[in-house]
């Protein structure tokens, strides 16, 4: 007969979603039981092993959305949990360029954008 196992979660996907959903779960649950099934032989295999590594600033996204405010709180926390796990950061910036005047009126909405995550910061 085969073996039933039991689990208080069941997470599908070892990517960072999953394995960060994880990590939440484990600190506020200790003692609950969590399963992650993942259907390659190791984790971020896809596109969390795969991406180009940066830790976006969020302009690109309109101020007011969850999408920003998210991108602006989860690059503080990548990096505090860096620093934390002593994993170097290359916080080398972000150059933005017009190449013409059409893309001018762009490059200013990014800067207002811009402007209003460091008051969202603050
Ligand atoms: C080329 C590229 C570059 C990128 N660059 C950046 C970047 O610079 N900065 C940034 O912030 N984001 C970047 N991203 C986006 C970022 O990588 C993804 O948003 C993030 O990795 C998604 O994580 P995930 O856990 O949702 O998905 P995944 O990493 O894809 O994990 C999903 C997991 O689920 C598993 N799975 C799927 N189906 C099943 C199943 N039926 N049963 C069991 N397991 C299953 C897969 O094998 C995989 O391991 C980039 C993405 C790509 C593709």
């Amino acid at each position: 007969m085969n073996k039933i196992y039991q689990y208080d979660y069941i997470i599908i996907g070892a990517g960072i979603i999953g394995l960060t959903l994880a990590k939440e779960l484990i600190s506020k649950y200790p003692q609950r039981t969590i399963a992650i099934l993942e259907k390659e032989e190791d984790v971020a295999k896809h596109a969390s092993g795969l991406n180009s590594g940066v830790l976006h600033a969020g302009f690109y996204y309109t101020s007011d959305s969850l999408k920003a405010r998210f991108c602006v709180q989860g690059n503080q926390l990548m990096k505090s949990f860096c620093k934390e796990n002593n994993i170097p950061v290359n916080q080398c910036g972000k150059v933005v360029v017009a190449a013409n005047d059409e893309e001018l009126k762009g490059l200013y909405e990014l800067e207002k954008r811009g402007k209003k995550m460091v008051l969202m910061l603050s």
